[in-house]
């Protein structure tokens, strides 16, 4: 299971699955990549193994230069396209790592204020908490640190927003992810190896860290949600 994120001004589909590849040796059952289209979103998944996912991505493929990525190994719900990441709402995409906990009772409380679910998965409620903090007025990074508050359990998460192709978010507790900065480009990934291809300049975030990322740069909270920095190592690749 792995996640990978781009935003970029070159197309990403492409390197998204060759990220995706790299993080294979952790196990998958299924994968799914979701870009940015003049501001819509749009996903490609598929059961199996990512030549899968490819097969479709060649049938039917997707530009747009910022993309999440994700490999999934089924923790809730059978391993088939519904239930593969990305996961989408009318706001946002999010590739999700990890078990959430209380996905039941956030399940059942969304959908008492009349959101619905697509899938089996635990990790859509993670979409629906954010979609509802935007539906209540939220900014984007708002709507994330109001929903993290919520979950229970484990998650490295990226997110991709409706209309806004310069921000992804990644967050992570008790999984890994990291910050890989390119000239121009910035990339979200599950370990350094995934990253290794498009740069060597890894910031590793903290257990708790949320993170929101620009072309230009980005910002990390942490728990709390206040503002820290953590240090760029030049990594080999090879951890
Ligand atoms: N619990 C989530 C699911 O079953 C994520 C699994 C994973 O870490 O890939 O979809």
């Amino acid at each position: 299971c792995g996640i990978i994120a781009i935003i970029s001004r070159e197309p990403v589909a492409g390197r998204l699955v060759d990220a995706l590849k790299r993080l294979e040796y952790r196990g998958y059952d299924s994968a799914g990549v979701a870009t940015l289209i003049d501001g819509e979103l749009h996903r490609r998944r598929a059961e199996g193994k990512l030549r899968n996912l490819e097969a479709r991505l060649a049938e039917q493929p997707l530009s747009g230069t910022i993309g999440i990525g994700h490999t999934r190994w089924a923790t809730h719900g059978v391993p088939n396209e519904t239930n593969a990441h990305p996961h989408a709402t009318a706001r946002l995409a999010i590739v999700h790592n990890g078990i959430i906990e209380n996905f039941r009772e956030l399940k059942a409380e969304l959908e008492a204020d009349g959101y619905r679910f697509a899938s089996e998965t635990d990790s859509e409620v993670v979409a629906a908490l954010v979609t509802r903090e935007m539906d209540r007025g939220a900014d984007e990074r708002s709507a994330v640190a109001a929903s993290l508050r919520r979950l229970e359990g484990a998650y490295s998460l990226a997110f991709l927003f409706r209309g806004n192709a310069d921000l992804l978010i990644g967050a992570r507790r008790g999984s890994p992810l990291a910050l890989g900065e390119g000239d121009g480009e910035m990339f979200l990934g599950s370990d350094a190896i995934a990253l290794s291809p498009f740069t060597d300049a890894v910031r590793y975030l903290e257990d708790g860290d949320w993170i929101v990322v620009s072309h230009g740069g980005h910002e990390i909270f942490d728990a709390e949600d206040h503002p820290v920095e953590r240090p760029l190592r030049r990594s080999t690749g090879k951890a």
